[in-house]
């Protein structure tokens, strides 16, 4: 039997959550080992300019502060590998993890750090155009459509929240609702609904993001009346959710009811001691490149913490 590789502190995804949790961790001297996933570098790879991370005065295209990312990490010792964990085993210890279906590999600790992903509304047009005016990040993308009209979809507190901030932003909000009422808390309607520049549209559907290479309108169905109608905007933002990138902890770890993992307050500790997770796959609040990286930061120095304790 070929023999399994042992490694220290395993760092499963490659935001700014897991690279940051490895620099940290390298710089700790706890040679971390970081498979990066189907998609290096997380979310920000498909976005544009990033003007709000600090320490990039002039702002910085997100797929290039992902490379900053991971050089850093690789500067400092961590062993980043392109791979992806493809099942793990938590109920004992060392840890395993698979990587690729194929080989096996054990560890001390884990630090899970997949992240989440946006959910689209699966639109030829809308995944054309991603990035040319379709986002699904309003405090990320709408500062560079200030005092235009811009349109968002959904209706949950993350579009209230995000149509709100808009707001403060651009000319008009045209907010499209696919049933007659919002699923988002009554507070946040409520401060959607008196915000003179948000127009909402109940029972609405897209039906199609228009425009040849950015975005110069949206095509919408009235489902009650059946009317079909073109609003003029530069720019479309799509806040139907998140799906956090879970499932290979389901059955494992505690997750909500929507599958975020859970962590015990102020630290990023799950339920399995020696576990713990940062960024969005814990977060589905914030989602900021700079919460997720300053959980991942937390994250190496609860790992640090605890394989201090083992070696003890
Ligand atoms: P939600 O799942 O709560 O809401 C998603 C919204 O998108 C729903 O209104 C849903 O409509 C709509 N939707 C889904 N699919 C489509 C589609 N194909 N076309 C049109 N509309 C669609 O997601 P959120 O991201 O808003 O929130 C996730 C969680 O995070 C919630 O628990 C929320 O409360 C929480 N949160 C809290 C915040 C805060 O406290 N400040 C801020 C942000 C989020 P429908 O209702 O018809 O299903």
């Amino acid at each position: 039997m070929s023999e399994v590789e042992k490694v220290h502190c395993l760092i499963i995804g490659s935001g700014p959550a897991g690279y940051t949790a490895a620099i940290y961790a390298a710089r700790a001297n706890l040679k971390p080992v970081l498979y990066q996933g189907l998609q290096p570098g997380g979310q920000l790879t498909i976005t544009t300019e990033v003007e709000n991370y600090p320490g990039y005065p002039n702002g910085i295209m997100g797929p290039q502060m992902m490379v900053d990312f991971e050089q850093q990490a690789q500067r400092m010792g961590a062993d980043i590998r392109w791979g992806m964990v493809t099942k793990v085993e938590l109920s004992q210890k060392p840890f395993r993890a698979q990587i690729d279906d194929e080989h096996w590999i054990e560890a001390d600790a884990v630090i899970i750090a997949t992240g989440a992903s946006a959910k689209w509304l699966g639109l030829s047009s809308e995944e054309r155009l991603n990035g040319h005016g379709v986002s699904a990040c309003a405090v990320c993308d709408g500062f560079f459509f200030k005092g235009q009209e811009v349109a968002i979809v959904g209706a949950g507190d993350t579009a209230c929240e995000e149509a709100l901030y808009l707001s403060k932003l651009c000319s008009t909000v045209h907010m499209l609702v696919r049933r007659d009422e919002m699923r988002a808390s009554k507070v946040m309607q409520q401060r959607v609904l008196k915000t003179a520049n948000i127009k909402v549209y109940w029972n609405t559907d897209t039906l199609e993001v228009l425009g040849e290479h950015k975005v110069e309108g949206i095509k919408v169905l009235n489902t009650k009346t059946k009317e079909e109608s073109i609003i003029p905007v530069k720019a479309f933002f799509v806040a139907i959710g998140h799906q956090p990138n879970s499932a290979l902890f389901a059955g494992l770890l505690d997750m909500d009811e929507q599958g975020y993992l859970i962590t015990q307050p102020g630290s990023s500790r799950t339920n399995i001691e020696g576990v713990f997770a940062c960024g969005d796959v814990q977060d589905k609040i914030y989602r900021q490149a700079v919460s997720a990286a300053g959980s991942g930061c937390m994250a190496a120095l609860d790992a640090e913490r605890y394989l201090g304790a083992l070696e003890d």
